[in-house]
């Protein structure tokens, strides 16, 4: 690390641990804090200088580097209840592909925190298999006319525009994918219904209809035919930030644990003492090592320009690395904890529920070991790993 990656990291440190002590809060009120405790926090992100930190300093963003921005994230990883979410990553792939119109209009506001975005790509029938996605874009004169609906759209009650990715119902490139940007205030889009998930996040994932919304062929992200191209870049960026998180939230919990083990006692010792606490902790702490050195690795290759197809099995690796060993991190933490680990103002039992959800979203672990496979035997393990 550099001297500025340092800084950066105890920047990013210092606002988690600002970010903490409001998480018991949350947890009890449905995952959100008092408005002006929530402003508070969005301020305070970009007064420490993490607005937009993955988007290019021309246009307003912070210019991280990827390995920067993975210490970030990691640090944000450390409070529960996606507190941490104040960080905002916009769409990164967006800036090189964007139209004028599509910079000022969207891409701009949204470093600059005044725009926020969601992601419409599952359907009820379309998760692991993006490709079987039903939903239709059909080109009608200067507009495309969008019909579909869409499943687990994550931050939909706190953004205002939507990347929403169809197939194409017409035209030369009628079956193929296209993303588009749609203004959550167009006519047609409709909250089916909220459902409730495992986390208390103040972030929901409603089901969403998109009825004969008509919009500017402007929206147009790139040209028709590229939707698939822009989702894996983001896949991509995701998995990273994931396995980033995933770490934080395993620091986290062997700091929690370690220090409840050290004080709790039982038969008159500290708990810390019975060698099946150590071995819980001691392997926590390996596996946490582990993913560390995987994730910062394919970060720093990553701002060396290592060939993006061996980024794309890096990135799986250390999604499924970090993502699975959190879990069992998780896990161990609770049982260290006892029964005030199935408490949900106990961080353990928080972060128990909360990794779950990161061996599902941006690909399943089935689907990153599916990756990876397809990239050993296309490339070899040398090329891979070293
Ligand atoms: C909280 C949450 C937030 C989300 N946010 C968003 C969002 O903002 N935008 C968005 O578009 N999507 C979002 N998603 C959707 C998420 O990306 C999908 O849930 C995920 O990709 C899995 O798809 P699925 O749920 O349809 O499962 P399926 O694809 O139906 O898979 C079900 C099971 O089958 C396994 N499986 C499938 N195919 C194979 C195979 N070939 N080999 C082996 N096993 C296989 C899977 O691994 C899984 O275990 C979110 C999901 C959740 C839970």
């Amino acid at each position: 690390m550099t001297d500025e990656d340092r800084e950066v990291q105890a920047r990013a440190r210092a606002l988690a641990d600002e970010l903490i002590p409001h998480e018991v809060q949350a947890e009890m009120n449905g995952g959100r804090l008092a408005p002006e405790v929530e402003r508070r926090h969005e301020e305070r992100a970009r007064e420490l200088g993490f607005g937009a930190i993955n988007m290019p300093k021309e246009l307003g963003g912070g210019g991280f580097t990827s390995f920067q921005q993975v210490l970030v994230q990691e640090q944000i990883g450390r409070p529960t209840n996606a507190l941490g979410w104040v960080v905002h990553t916009p769409a990164s792939w967006l800036p090189k592909v964007a139209s004028k119109h599509q910079l000022d209009t969207w891409v701009i506001p949204t470093i600059r925190g005044e725009r926020g975005e969601c992601y419409a790509i599952t359907e009820e029938d379309a998760g692991s298999d993006v490709d079987a996605i039903r939903a239709t874009a059909a080109r009608d004169g200067e507009e495309y006319r969008l019909n579909g609906v869409k499943w687990h759209v994550t931050s939909f009650n706190r953004s205002d525009y939507v990347f929403f990715q169809a197939k194409l119902a017409n035209g030369p490139h009628s079956g193929a994918h296209a993303m588009f940007i749609v203004d959550l205030d167009t006519p047609g889009i409709r909250v089916v219904r909220t459902p409730a998930y495992t986390h208390t996040y103040g972030h929901h994932h409603p089901v969403v209809a998109f009825e004969d919304v008509r919009i500017p062929a402007a929206n147009l992200v790139g040209s028709e035919g590229d939707g698939m191209l822009f989702a894996y870049e983001w896949f991509r960026y995701e998995r990273l930030m994931i396995a980033a998180r995933a770490l934080g939230a395993m620091e986290r919990l062997i700091e929690e644990a370690t220090a409840f083990a050290r004080d709790r006692h039982a038969y008159g010792r500290p708990i810390f003492d019975n060698q099946a606490i150590q071995f819980m902790l001691a392997y926590s702490l390996t596996e946490l090592w582990a993913s560390r050195l995987m994730t910062y690795r394919t970060a720093q290759g990553i701002d060396e320009g290592v060939d993006v197809k061996v980024q794309h099995a890096q990135c799986s690796m250390a999604k499924l690395s970090a993502s699975e060993a959190a879990g069992r991190v998780a896990d161990r933490a609770v049982q260290i904890f006892g029964g005030r680990g199935y408490m949900r103002e106990n961080v353990a039992e928080r972060f128990y529920r909360e990794l779950r959800v990161d061996r599902i979203w941006e690909g399943t672990s089935e689907i990153q070991r599916l990756i990876i496979a397809d990239q050993l035997a296309k490339r070899g393990s040398r090329t891979l790993v070293g």
